[in-house]
């Protein structure tokens, strides 16, 4: 077992653990924010056909070569084209279609006019300028070409991926089955959400967190229920829990206290462990181990700490789980706004958001950074990072951050 580790060791121990891979055809309708697990093609153009923008004339764009306010091309109307009519007439030298907003152009004709710009009746359009061929046609295909790679395997679907499905015609998709994942709590002072406070117990809040996390990314959160501060007992749930899930986490009792019982459960269990405390905080308090080739993963219980170690060292091996190809958060560098005045002994990790000032990218801290804060996520699209062994840093120092 490796003790003490850095954020990064941890991070890349996690996510090479192999996962297990399925996946399940959905509907169009249930597919958003499931993972493709197949490259999505085009099989049709688009725009499909040849058609107008306006509301307009269809014609031969040489018929009006030397239209003039005095001297007008006036082309007869052969047939008129509203959107979803196959046009009937071929259209030849001194004639005209009327269409509409996306109707297809007929044969012959090779260029459109707006209504508005014309004087027309019933049966002939006068054009009062030149209007050389190829003016005013959607072409088809010249948004999309067939066999187009429209969305890749590993891509979240979001709603230009549903368009470019829709808009192809495609009314089902395989994806990455979600990966169900069975969050336990443990202490002795939880409280399920709902129910009358007891003295001195606090509300479970982690599951309800943890979960909406992991539903974000694409997995399938399990709430595997509370239990006490008691190791044979928090055992026994994990092992119930890894048998019908892809991975098990816990919250609460991964560090040294009398009660903290991860390491232990984790031992009783047979688990093969991964490590076991990262130089990071808040967060740096988890246990990592493996059981039948499926991930147990003990976080803190302090709220804070609970979500940055899920972050910054479990995130990118869940979106491997969960098929995604982008699997890490994008990192930028940014300018503190207001300086770190401690001593970093331990990677650092800040929660804050992004503020473009002065066309410079600064880290402004969302709110307070103790492990069990919480009002600071609501604000929070950056987390910030100060390396292991880093000086108190002035305003203005560089440091790197994750998009969240
Ligand atoms: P622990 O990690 O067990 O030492 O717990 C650290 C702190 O987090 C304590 O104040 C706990 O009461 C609190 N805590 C533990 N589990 C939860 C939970 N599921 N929801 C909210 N707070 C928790
Ligand atoms: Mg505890």
């Amino acid at each position: 077992m490796k003790r003490n580790i850095s954020a990064d060791e941890a991070c890349s121990i996690l996510f090479n653990q192999p996962v297990t891979i399925r996946s399940e055809n959905v509907k169009l309708a249930d597919a958003y924010g499931r993972v493709l697990f197949e490259d999505v093609k085009a099989r049709i153009p688009y725009p499909p056909f040849d058609r107008s923008p306006y509301d307009g004339y269809a014609f031969r764009g040489e018929d009006t070569a030397t239209a003039t306010q005095d001297n007008q091309a006036v082309l007869q109307i052969v047939e008129e084209i509203p959107a979803g009519t196959y046009p009937q007439h071929e259209i030849t030298t001194g004639y005209a279609a009327k269409i509409l907003t996306g109707g297809p152009i007929p044969k012959g004709a090779n260029a459109t006019i707006k209504y508005e710009i014309t004087k027309f009746t019933d049966t002939e359009v006068h054009i009062f300028n030149p209007v050389p061929p190829n003016t005013d046609i959607v072409y088809a295909g010249t948004d999309i070409m067939p066999e187009a790679i429209l969305a890749q395997k590993g891509t979240t679907i979001i709603a230009p991926i549903i368009t470019t499905l829709a808009n192809q015609g495609i009314d089902n998709v395989n994806v990455f089955a979600k990966p169900v994942i069975n969050i336990i709590s443990t202490g002795s002072e939880l409280c399920e959400v709902g129910e009358t406070l007891r003295p001195a117990a606090i509300y479970n809040s982690n599951v309800h967190t943890l979960s909406a996390y992991l539903t974000g990314v694409g997995a399938q959160p399990v709430n595997g229920g509370c239990v006490q501060d008691d190791p044979e007992a928090i055992a026994e749930k994990i092992a119930k829990a890894l048998d019908m899930s892809d991975m098990v986490i816990t919250t609460g009792g991964a560090s040294v206290g009398d009660y903290d019982w991860a390491l232990k459960s984790a031992e009783i269990l047979g688990a093969d462990v991964l490590f076991w405390k990262v130089e990071m905080r808040p967060g740096g308090a988890v246990v990592a181990a493996v059981k039948d080739n499926k991930l147990y993963l003990g976080l803190s219980g302090n709220p804070a700490a609970a979500i940055l170690g899920l972050f910054r060292l479990a995130m990118p091996y869940i979106k491997k789980l969960c098929g995604r190809a982008e699997c890490f958060y994008k990192q930028i560098d940014v300018a503190l706004l207001n300086p770190m005045k401690k001593q970093n002994p331990k990677t650092r990790l800040l929660r804050g958001r992004l503020e473009i000032i002065d066309s410079k990218a600064y880290f402004v801290e969302s709110g307070g950074q103790r492990s069990e804060d919480i009002a600071s996520f609501n604000d929070c699209d950056l987390l910030g990072e100060i390396s292991m062994g880093s000086p108190p840093l002035p305003a203005g120092a560089i440091i790197k951050a994750y998009r969240l």
